[in-house]
């Protein structure tokens, strides 16, 4: 095979209405899953699984987790049964060179399954997710990020899922219209990217108010590095979904793909 890498992906992934709905975005994320090669697994680090240590998804049938409340029952009721792999997961201890727990009281989360149920409805690649430390600043996420690049090289799809802009307090629901900051730092998060400027996306916090607005906790936010972190020289970074409403921004980005 003349190049068995895979892309990395990172996801902005809003709303956890869009496991059931079909809109521009979730046909971005089907669009994406038919150009990319089929993983043999997928190692996903979401926005909705922060910890206070490195944790690895180890179960070999991991649960469908409905992390969210107020939204309709045919939500709840979806499962995405894609299976886990112990095998990838016990690895990760050694491809990180980091002591990772092997976590059995976790699963999927919906910054994985509500974009994989669109991406791979049939669930039948196998999930891992990893968790985010929040004990640890944003250059080690980078950091950790680019130490799973061994994988690309076996086939496993890396994934992000989180939104760049991600403030849920600004928002109100009833008016859709991008907040003017929230749109700005769309505009300077994407031309960063473009222009590979990964260390001052990094030290996000230097990047004054509309950053600090559109990052506010972070965990949306820093999934993004560890696919970044991934780009190898030469390798192209392609925009999908670049689309803000109030204060969350969908876009996504494709390394390498
Ligand atoms: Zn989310």
């Amino acid at each position: 095979m003349p190049n068995a890498r895979m892309p990395a992906l990172f996801v902005g992934h809003g709303s956890p209405m869009n496991a059931i709905e079909d809109n521009d975005w979730t046909r971005g994320w089907e669009d994406v899953a038919r150009e990319i090669p089929r993983p043999k697994a997928i190692l996903c680090v979401s926005a909705h699984w922060e910890t206070q240590d490195l944790a690895v998804t180890a179960d070999a049938r991991p649960k469908t987790i409905h992390d969210f409340g107020g939204f309709p029952k045919a939500l709840f009721d979806i499962q995405y049964p894609a299976p886990g792999s112990p095998e990838l997961a016990a690895r990760i201890p050694d491809i990180t060179s980091i002591d990772t727990r092997q976590a059995l009281d976790w699963g999927l989360d919906h910054g994985a399954w509500s974009v994989l149920c669109c991406m791979y409805p049939e669930a039948d690649v196998p999930v891992v997710q990893l968790s985010l430390d929040r004990r640890l600043g944003a250059r080690w996420h980078y950091e950790i990020g680019s130490r799973l690049a061994p994988l690309r090289e076996e086939g496993v799809l890396v994934m992000g899922s989180g939104n760049i802009v991600h403030n849920l307090r600004a928002i109100d629901f009833r008016n859709p219209a991008p907040l003017p900051w929230a749109q700005r730092f769309r505009d300077e998060a994407n031309a960063l990217i473009a222009a590979r400027q990964h260390d001052a996306l990094v030290l996000y916090e230097m990047l004054g108010e509309d950053a600090v607005l559109s990052i506010n906790s972070a965990e949306h936010y820093l999934p993004l590095l560890y696919i970044l972190a991934l780009q190898r020289p030469g390798e192209t970074a392609r925009l999908f979904n670049d689309d803000v409403f109030a204060a969350i921004s969908m876009t996504s980005v494709l390394i390498g793909g």
